[in-house]
């Protein structure tokens, strides 16, 4: 892949840059200098707002994007504006077989409103029988390995099938979530999958997603309004108590901090986050 297109330096340095300054030329997976080219495309779309990062990404990458959804309150302003857009983005969802409820509702729920199918990945048959056969049913309270084997067979290696062949991976992460995804930006290069990691709500807070939210009108799950901020699978999710961190719902039986399932963490164990400018 050639050299950069922009003059990247003098956008972080210069006047407010535009989306006119084309910040994705020759950005994807074969790009050989990512620095650079996501710091382009970073300040690029710094005063863009999540729908029209969410073009752009469509229209200047140059492959497949996938998005991943979780039905949480982040995914569903995202899943709005690229089904209601009509953006050619594959938008997934891992069924790790143990959702709330209410999330399955949210699921048909939001099918029906944006007249499209989510497309649903599964955990693979026989790691999952051979995993439940050694654990349990219920064997992630057992121990942070059994969470992170059950984790692992339900949900991260799905997502290494939906990314197969993905120039890039749009998620609903944000940087205030918590200290470990503190680092988020909108761009990242995720060296062990080989492609662009998009987060377009990387500087929203929840409280401007969820106004936004109900200002379009946009389905979100009930569980939010019961304590429950950051919803996963039902037994391994709980509503929080006033003044507890947004993600300290999730595994709270675990005292790391870094909660996370693994879809968003590195070979060494941390999370996977935005190229700071060179
Ligand atoms: S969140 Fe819990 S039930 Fe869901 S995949 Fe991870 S350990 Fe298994």
């Amino acid at each position: 892949m050639g050299s950069v297109a922009v003059n990247w330096k003098n956008m972080l340095t210069g006047p407010a840059p535009t989306i006119a300054a084309d910040p994705v030329a020759g950005l994807d997976a074969e790009s050989d200098d990512h620095a650079p080219r996501l710091a382009a495309l970073t300040a690029g779309l710094a005063l863009a707002d999540p729908r029209e990062r969410l073009r752009v990404f469509a229209e200047r990458l140059p492959r497949r994007l996938v998005f991943t959804t979780s039905f949480g309150i982040e995914d569903q302003l995202l899943t709005h504006h690229i089904l209601g857009d009509g953006l050619p983005i594959d938008v997934v969802t891992l069924d790790a077989g143990r959702l709330f409820p209410a999330t399955y509702t949210l699921w048909q729920t939001t099918e029906e409103r944006y007249g499209r199918r989510i497309r649903s990945m599964q955990p693979d048959g026989p790691a999952l029988a051979a995993l439940v056969a050694r654990q349990g049913i219920n064997g992630f309270y057992g121990s942070r390995d059994a969470r992170l084997a059950c984790c692992g067979v339900r949900k991260v290696e799905p997502l290494g099938r939906a990314l197969d062949g993905a120039a890039g991976w749009i998620t609903g992460l944000r940087a205030d979530q918590s200290g470990a995804r503190g680092a988020v930006s909108l761009a990242a290069w995720d060296g062990e999958r080989e492609l662009l990691k998009l987060a377009p709500l990387f500087d929203w807070s929840r409280e401007r997603v969820a106004a936004e939210c109900d200002r379009l009108a946009v389905p979100i799950n009930p569980l939010h309004a019961q304590g429950y901020l950051s919803i996963g699978c039902e037994p391994c999710t709980r509503a929080l108590a006033p003044g507890e961190p947004e993600r300290a719902g999730r595994w709270w039986w675990e005292q790391d901090e870094a909660k996370e399932c693994g879809l968003h963490v590195g070979a060494d164990g941390r999370l996977v986050r935005g190229a700071a400018p060179a």
